[in-house]
């Protein structure tokens, strides 16, 4: 059975209880985990506190050294991580061996920039006085992670924190704790420093405590020793959060949910366009916040371009994610897979057409999983659920549009404002869609999913905030203004 990390060991919960992982895919146990409690998220608070006194201390320079050592030893251990992911995921080995992949680069990433903080000094109307700007670790930080991609998601939190020189208390989904867990063991053993000099990361630093939202992330959320709360999830989820934790006026960061949408002109890259909107909707079982969710199609150049998305997913082979032959593995959870059925249920019932899937993958073992066919949907009214709500599944309605004005309106016409990208070769068209787009991350001719090196966040009930980038940063570090006179 898995155990807690606090305080850098490897313990049980005070409460005892215990949680089973099971594979979407078999239906499967894959380990146990303890049900965390309150008080073992007290007791790591107190373990992030003792390091961070520690922690800060470290040079710059050494914490990007540690993150970089951390990177190595992931990669040590990346095989059995991929497969604990996809077992207790249901993704693609293919797809958590790319997941493996970003959290790497993320970390990479902040390893480089930790010691490239800067502060600035600044002229002052008095005389003989001048200011300055310092920029310091804020303390014990939490990021509270969805199940979609539990790796990046936990790396967009843990290398800043810790590249700025916080501690943190990582608190996984409830159902995909494991990788997680074996990740952080190696981070957890990463060394700065050579020779005599030689450090391991102070144990405390970084904590993970499994369990439900309502305990375990309910207390990281209310107890005023943990300042910084960096939540990815539902939008649902993400106003309660915001709700409790302002309460302590902690720093708050909220990635939520999308409904992104595909505009593709007459004078697109039809090829390209096809490909990108297949990976776009379909990549992780569709389970994705800056999935592809509308997609929309100019008049002329639809049927075409349905025809051709159709046969791609067709050939697409759905299964177990262990299978070198699954290209598209099973939806999460038992729960989500009804949310998607229902939508489209209701989209059907409303006029539309299901041109491929619209039903759960049979046959073989696949009655033991989630599975559900790769679906695109026509004829969807504006109405339709799956028009107005999340789509969290392989599931994709596509709109016809006369002209760029009217795509872009129905394109913001979501509560979402995550990502929305644009395919034409028309600059004047990719221009104002660039200007018009309610979106935290806008493409054309392409969707790039969280480049570390561009700010990503959402606008409207996406989220508040950013993650990746040197924006990140800041939201780990507290500015200090200082002036001096000199007298
Ligand atoms: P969720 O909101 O149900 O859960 C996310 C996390 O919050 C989990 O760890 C959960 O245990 C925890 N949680 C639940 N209740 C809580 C509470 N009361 N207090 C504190 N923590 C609590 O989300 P999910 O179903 O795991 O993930 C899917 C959602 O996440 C989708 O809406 C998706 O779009 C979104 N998402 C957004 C991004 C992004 O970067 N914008 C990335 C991935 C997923």
């Amino acid at each position: 059975m898995a155990k807690l990390l606090i305080g850098g060991e490897q313990v049980d919960s005070v409460g005892k209880e215990t949680t089973e992982v099971r594979n979407p895919a078999t239906g499967e146990v894959v380990d146990s985990v303890p049900k965390g409690t309150s008080r073992d998220v007290e007791q790591a608070i107190g373990a992030a506190e003792t390091a961070f006194k520690e922690w800060a201390d470290v040079t710059a320079e050494d914490r990007g050294k540690m993150l970089m050592n951390a990177c190595g030893l992931i990669k040590e251990k990346s095989k059995e991580i991929a497969q604990l992911l996809t077992q207790e995921q249901g993704k693609t080995l293919f797809e958590a061996n790319l997941e493996i992949h970003h959290l790497l680069h993320g970390l990479e990433f902040y390893a480089g920039l930790a010691s490239k903080v800067r502060g600035a000094h600044v002229p002052l109307p008095q005389k003989n006085a001048y200011g300055m700007v310092i920029h310091q670790p804020i303390g014990v930080c939490a990021g509270i992670i969805p199940w979609n991609f539990p790796l990046t998601l936990m790396g967009t939190k843990l290398g800043p924190a810790l590249a700025a020189g916080n501690t943190i208390i990582i608190k996984p989904a409830s159902t995909t704790p494991l990788a997680t867990l074996l990740c952080i063991e190696q981070i957890q053993k990463a060394t700065y420093g050579e020779g005599k000099q030689q450090r391991t990361l102070p144990k405390g630093s970084i904590n993970v405590v499994t369990g439900p939202g309502s305990t375990v992330g309910e207390e990281l959320l209310k107890n005023p020793r943990v300042r910084r709360i960096a939540f990815t999830g539902s939008t649902e989820v993400g106003r309660h959060v915001m709700e409790v934790a302002g309460r302590e006026i902690k720093r708050i960061t909220l990635e939520l949910g999308g409904s992104d949408p595909m505009i593709v002109m007459e004078d697109a890259n039809l090829e390209a366009a096809v490909r990108m909107a297949d990976v776009g909707r379909f990549f992780n079982c569709g389970q994705m916040c800056l999935g592809v969710k509308r997609l929309f199609l100019q008049e002329s150049i639809a049927d075409k371009f349905i025809g051709n998305l159709a046969e791609l997913l067709k050939k697409k082979t759905v299964g177990n994610g262990m299978s070198k032959e699954s290209r598209m593995g099973p939806l999460h959870l038992d729960y989500q897979r009804k949310e998607v059925e229902e939508q489209v249920e209701d989209a059907k019932a409303r006029g539309a057409k299901a041109v491929v899937g619209g039903e759960r993958a049979k046959g073989g073992d696949l009655g033991r999983g989630f599975f559900y066919l790769p679906t695109l949907l026509t004829d969807v009214p504006d109405d339709a659920r799956i028009s107005t709500e999340e789509c969290f599944g392989p599931a994709l309605p596509v709109f016809k549009f006369k002209d760029l004005d009217e795509a872009i309106e129905k394109a913001n016409s979501s509560i979402y404002g995550l990502g929305s990208s644009i395919w034409t070769r028309n600059m004047l068209a990719a221009n104002k869609a660039i200007e018009k787009f309610q979106a935290g991350n806008v493409w054309v001719n392409s969707l790039h999913y969280g480049y570390d090196e561009l700010p990503f966040g959402g606008v409207k009930a996406s989220g508040v905030g950013r993650e990746h980038g040197p924006e990140a940063l800041d939201y780990y570090l507290e500015p200090k203004a200082v002036v001096i006179v000199n007298v």
